[in-house]
This record gives C-alpha cells, structure tokens and sequence, in this order.
C-alpha cells in the first residue's frame, strides 16, 4: 500500500450514534465533523443508513483514503491498531463477548465502510491496545488462573487511545524521547481512568475487564468489594444484569450527590451552596484519583510528570484543584492562579519548587485515530 494517505475519515460507531471527523492528515488539520444519532430508533435504521447520511454531509467525497475506526475492546488478540482485513474482522468479532454492547456496533461501522466506500482501507484503532504491555503481575486477577485461561478474565484498561495521544504529547512537551518518559496520564472525564507510564509504555491502569474499575465516575462506582457486589445482589434479589446496571449507571457521582449524570460543574455548583452530599461526591472523586498517582507514581519509579486530559482534566479548575491538594507527600504544589484560568489549552499548572510538574493536555483522541491509520496503512 504505497499510495500517500491524505485524507482520512475517523468514525466512532456506537449503539445508537455515529460519530465522526475528516481530516487531512498532511497538515492534521479537521476537515469536518458530525453526530448522526437515534439509529435504529427513529433516525437511520442502521449503521450503513447511517454512513449514508455521512456521505451526504461531506459532499458525497470521492477521495477519501482511509476509514480509521474507533473499537472498544481488541482483547489479547490486538496489541496494535491494525488494517481490518477478513482475518482481522474475524478475529475481532470473536471479541464481542467482551463488549456485546458496543463491539457490534463498532464492528457493523467498518462492514458498512466497506460497503459504502469501496476499496477504501479500513483501520481498527482499539481502546484496549496501548494497555497491552502490561506486566502479568498488574494485568491478572489473584483467582485461579483456569478461570483467566477459560474466558479472559484478566485487566485489560480502556481510553487507550487518549492515554496514548497524551503520552506521545506530553514527551515532546518535556523534550524527551518517548522511550524513556515516565508519566502519570489521569483521563478524567464522565468515564475516568489513570495509566501510569514507563519508558513511554503502560505498566497498569485502574480499569479491567470492563470500564467499571478504578476511580470514582460519573455513574460508575469504580473500586468496590466484589464481596459486597454479591451482598447486594442477594440482599435486593438483582440479577447480574441488573447489578450491572446499578454499578455502571446508577452509581459514581450521580448516586453520592444526587445529581443526575453526575456532572462535574453542576455538583461544583451544589458544593459551592454548602450541600454535603456533592461535598462529600467530591472528596470522594479526588480522594481516589489522588490515591492512584500515589501508588502510579510509585509503580513507574518517580513520574517526570502528572498529566491531566478529559472534560474534567481540562477543564475543571476546582477538581483539578481537589486532587492536587493532596499530593503534599510528593512534594506536588499547584499555583492556584494558573490553574484557575487554564481550560482546554496545554498548560503547566505545578508551582515552580512542585517535585513533579502537572500538565493539563488535551487530548484528541480522533486525531490518535487518524495518526495510526496513516501509520498502520504506511508500514
Ligand atoms: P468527558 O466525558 O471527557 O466529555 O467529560 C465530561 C465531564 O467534564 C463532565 O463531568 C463535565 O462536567 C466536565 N466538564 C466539562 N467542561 C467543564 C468545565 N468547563 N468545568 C468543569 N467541568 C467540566
């Protein structure tokens, strides 16, 4: 494949939405971007209706180059993004146990792709990818090995992708070469989750086997007995799909203020007033992010720096000003004024003395998208 890759299409196919950027990667510059949603509930009836739609948006475009596509979970089977040929889709669609909701409709995105734009490569980009180097002692759960053998049950880490983009921008931030940049990434957003970095690798991340662990989110628990899970499913008589329910969507930010979504500047808001509960969601939120750049910056023998991205990392002055505040035993210290006007844009907002710089980054996890498809389509 040697012809040059110039515009690639980025399309994130989830349940009921397409999302998706053009651009042109000779400058990474975004072309265009768009939302179809309701597919399959009142908008287009599936995933091929709806790249329909998309073409129509982009002015039925006739030069396209590549498809890169984001994919929830790639398993031990995709260390890498990879071109999303017939072996590769069957490989793939033997995955979808892992995310019945969203692999089929990540996987529907690149055969309608193929059907719609012909002959044009299609790139898989997966969220579990960049966490593949995980060491056995982080990535394997302390239960009998047959049951990790039988079905997979290990650690696999999502937002991959944005860890990636972050870490790749934080070493050209530092001057440093990839391979020897030792960071904490701290993805918070209405999911959240914290990688720690060695040698510009993954060594662990607080999610696992699903998005459900680690930091407290916006719905989502995170950390939890798994003792108490069982509890509670026999105490209120919950089936597992319903237990599911209560830990991914019921739970996090939104159960402990009461805040539906549990949306981080309206519980701010709610805090500001003097409510107790969006108090105590908050201490809740910071205490575990900061409790995990403990043990990372530990895990990755003294991080060069604290990076944080997400709709929360980027932009929240009080949350970042939360988690900060409690990393006086690594001789961390914020300058309060920086951090109070930095939203959305590269900024150191460590006081000049913190033993560890922090750094907001924003992440771009569309562009990683783009920049791996050029790169797997180039090898
Ligand atoms: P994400 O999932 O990355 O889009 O992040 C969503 C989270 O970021 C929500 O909790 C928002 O409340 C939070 N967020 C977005 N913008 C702001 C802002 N300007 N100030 C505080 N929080 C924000």
């Amino acid at each position: 494949m040697n012809k040059a890759i110039k515009k690639v299409l980025v399309v994130n196919s989830g349940s009921s939405s397409l999302k998706y950027q053009l651009f042109d990667m000779t400058t990474e510059t975004r072309l265009a971007k768009g939302l179809v949603e309701r597919i399959g509930a009142g908008g287009p009836a599936n995933h091929a209706e709806a790249l329909k739609k998309v073409v129509e948006e982009l002015g039925n475009p006739k030069d396209i180059d590549a498809i890169g596509h984001r994919v929830l979970h790639g398993g031990e089977t995709f260390c890498d993004s990879v071109l999303m040929n017939k072996a590769n889709m069957a490989k793939a669609k033997k995955l979808v146990k892992f995310g019945p909701l969203h692999m089929p409709a990540n996987l529907g995105g690149i055969e309608a792709c193929e059907k719609i734009f012909k002959g044009v490569p299609n790139v898989g980009v997966f969220d579990t990818a960049f966490h593949q180097t995980m060491p056995d002692c982080a990535a394997l759960y302390a239960i009998d090995q047959k049951f990790y053998k039988k079905y997979g049950i290990r650690k696999y880490g999502f937002h991959g992708t944005s860890h990636k983009f972050v870490t790749q921008a934080a070493a050209k931030f530092l001057k440093k070469p990839l391979s020897k940049v030792n960071l904490v990434t701290c993805h918070l957003g209405n999911g959240s989750s914290l990688a720690a970095i060695k040698n510009g690798e993954v060594v662990d991340t607080t999610m696992g086997l699903t998005p459900l662990a680690g930091l407290v989110m916006g719905t989502r628990c995170g950390d939890i007995d798994a003792a108490a899970v069982l509890s509670l499913m026999e105490s209120e008589k919950k089936t597992p799909a319903e237990m599911d329910t209560i830990l991914n969507k019921q739970s996090g930010l939104q159960a402990v203020s009461g805040v539906k979504g549990g949306d981080m500047r309206d519980i701010c808001t709610n805090a500001a007033k003097g409510d107790k509960k969006a108090e105590l969601a908050l201490e809740m939120w910071a205490y575990r992010v900061a409790l995990y750049i403990g043990a990372y910056n530990t895990v990755v023998g003294g991080a060069d720096a604290i990076i944080l991205t997400g709709g929360i990392g980027e932009n929240s002055a009080e949350g970042r000003e939360r988690v900060i505040g409690r990393l006086g035993a690594l001789g961390v210290k914020l300058d309060k004024k920086t951090n109070a006007k930095t939203r959305g844009v590269t900024a150191v907002i460590s006081a000049k003395g913190s033993k560890i710089p922090v750094i907001v980054l924003p992440t771009n996890e569309e562009l990683m998208i783009a920049r791996d498809t050029v790169r797997v389509l180039g090898n």
